[in-house]
């Protein structure tokens, strides 16, 4: 804090999230794969002692942390315990190639690293590409970790070795306390930024999203909350402080195992989770999650738009399921789902009008502004019809990324940070992501939303998963092309997929320019590092499958 600052000036730092009673003294846990238990006193005293030791290897003000982890206690410990010491944690996404976590640990100016010992293959094979990283902790859930050389240690082993308390220093609420680097699926990794007075607004602003959420409140003290989401991106969405600072019992899954994650929903009566369509997908069809009963699961669905069926196979198992959107640059959620009981109220069809509310990408949350707009910055009508680029203010969107002003400068056009979505808002202020800009399919003429299409296709019985991209055409522009996986004994026969979404086309649903020219039965889709479906890759495919 500088000298000038008066005491009123209440600076927004992590730590007061932590500071909270309830986050000091919950008798709730945080579970770590059903195995290792701590109270929340444990906890806080966890995250001073892993404090200590982290400034025993120098880290201070400014300092880069990196952690390479699946989702642990341990990293819950460091989203406090680096920012607090006025570091930066860096989340190092594990999906990545060898390559690329190299160029991202690199490019962060991580000195210190905190390594599962599950990945210390890849650390090792790009060690001498890591010039500024002085220190590496190895973290391991064996009771008697390996010693690994060249090590500053092992996780416990540092933490016993310090005191239990330490007073963490107070300082600018606009310091840096983070960094993720996007997972590049054009270009290379960017890294964006949040300071600590944006990841506590951050955490108020979705804490009070989540409230406003449902018909009764969706969100309380009592929720068992279990992310699904990678805890190494945008800090799993940023449920984790949400959770902390409301003295929820936490659980953590460890690597992500579909067999764990519903032995745990079983077990530890978890209430909320979220994660991207991917993964609920897999978890729904999981042999053991057939006999567990999902009722009252909250599910919050990111990252990509929730589809219809997926929706409603979800609900069908008594699943309350529903959307929110953001991106990396966005801390990351902005909008999220309303089940809004002023509009319901007056729906004749009150079950479609609530699964088209659910599958929306919501409304924007406390403190975001959201807009549409044309090329020329202007809103767009709020009709639900028309289209164009979703823009956003909030106090929590990164200023740029790191180290890149030409990238930075392309997302803040005019004031607006710029998502690089299409998306119509319709009169009830409802956003609807219609595509990415890069994934629309322009032909004819037309935009022919690929989500859209997508969700079309996937009305077909036989179909389990689809992935629509455009692929270039001399006469139309470009064309719509379907990937499709079959469900279990199921076989996909090409022109009765087509048959159907024509039969969509002519109950003008979409239009003919939609119905795909080709259906590609793979085994499975191209996926990003985070499970997204990875349309890039399966464009070219695509492209080198059909172009003669
Ligand atoms: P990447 O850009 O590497 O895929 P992000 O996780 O930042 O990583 O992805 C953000 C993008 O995900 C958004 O720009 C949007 O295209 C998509 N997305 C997120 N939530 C939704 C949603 N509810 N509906 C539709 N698309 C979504």
């Amino acid at each position: 804090m500088s000298a000038a600052q008066a005491p009123f000036q209440y600076q927004l730092l992590i730590k007061q999230i932590l500071k909270m009673p309830i986050a000091q003294a919950s008798r709730r846990q945080i579970v770590y794969r059903g195995d290792l238990r701590f109270s929340y006193p444990q906890f806080v005293e966890r995250v001073h002692r892993l404090g200590g030791a982290l400034a025993a290897l120098g880290a201070g003000m400014g300092s880069r942390v990196a952690v390479m982890d699946w989702d642990s206690h341990r990293y819950l410990e460091s989203y406090f315990a680096v920012p607090m010491l006025g570091s930066v944690l860096m989340m190092v996404n594990i999906r990545l190639s060898p390559d690329q976590i190299a160029y991202t640990i690199d490019h962060s100016g991580a000195e210190i690293l905190l390594v599962n010992v599950d990945f210390l293959p890849v650390l090792d094979a790009i060690r001498d590409r890591l010039p500024n990283l002085r220190e590496v902790v190895v973290m391991s859930d064996a009771a008697a970790p390996p010693a690994v050389a060249g090590s500053a240690g092992d996780y416990e082993t540092l933490l016993a070795s310090v005191p239990a308390h330490r007073d963490f220093p107070d300082f600018d609420e606009n310091t840096q306390a983070t960094t993720f680097y996007t997972t590049g699926t054009t270009g290379l990794p960017k890294g964006v930024m949040f300071s600590h007075r944006q990841l506590v607004l951050h955490t108020l602003a979705l804490m009070s999203t989540l409230m406003m959420a449902g018909l009764n409140g969706r969100i309380s003290r009592e929720d068992v909350y279990m992310p699904l989401t990678p805890m190494f991106h945008v800090h799993a969405w940023g449920f984790p402080y949400v959770a902390t600072m409301m003295g929820m019992q936490q659980v953590y899954i460890g690597r992500f195992l579909p067999d764990v994650v519903c032995h745990l929903l079983r077990t530890e009566h978890v209430t909320v989770s979220h994660c991207v369509p991917t993964i609920m997908h897999m978890i729904l069809n999981a042999p053991a999650a057939k006999d567990i009963d999902l009722t009252g699961w909250r599910v919050i669905i990111g990252g990509s738009a929730l589809p219809r069926a997926l929706c409603e196979a979800a609900l069908a198992r008594g699943v309350d399921i529903y959307a929110a959107y953001g991106m990396s640059e966005t801390c990351p959620i902005m909008t999220m789902t309303q089940l809004r009981g002023d509009i319901l109220d007056t729906e004749a069809d009150r079950p479609e009008a609530e699964i088209r509310m659910r599958l929306s990408a919501g409304m924007p949350g406390v403190l975001c502004e959201v807009r549409v707009v044309d090329e020329a910055m202007n809103d767009v009508p709020h009709d639900g019809a028309s289209v164009g680029e979703v823009v956003a203010r909030s106090p929590c969107l990164t200023p740029g990324y790191a180290g890149n002003a030409e990238a930075s400068a392309a997302l803040w056009r005019g004031g607006w940070l710029h998502t690089g979505d299409i998306g119509t808002i319709d009169r009830d202020g409802f956003l609807r992501i219609v595509d990415r800009v890069k994934d629309v399919i322009k032909t004819g003429g037309e935009w022919i939303s690929s989500i859209g299409l997508e969700d079309i296709v996937l009305t077909h019985p036989a179909i389990s998963e689809v992935a629509v991209v455009g692929i270039a055409d001399d006469r139309w522009g470009e064309r719509p092309v379907a990937f499709v996986v079959a469900k279990p004994d199921r076989l996909v026969d090409e022109e009765a997929v087509r048959a159907h979404v024509r039969a969509h086309a002519d109950a003008g649903a979409i239009s003919r320019f939609a119905v795909p020219d080709r259906i590609i039965v793979v085994d499975a889709l191209d996926k990003t590092s985070v499970g997204k479906l990875d349309k890039k890759v399966m464009r070219t495919k695509a492209t080198a499958m059909i172009t003669p």
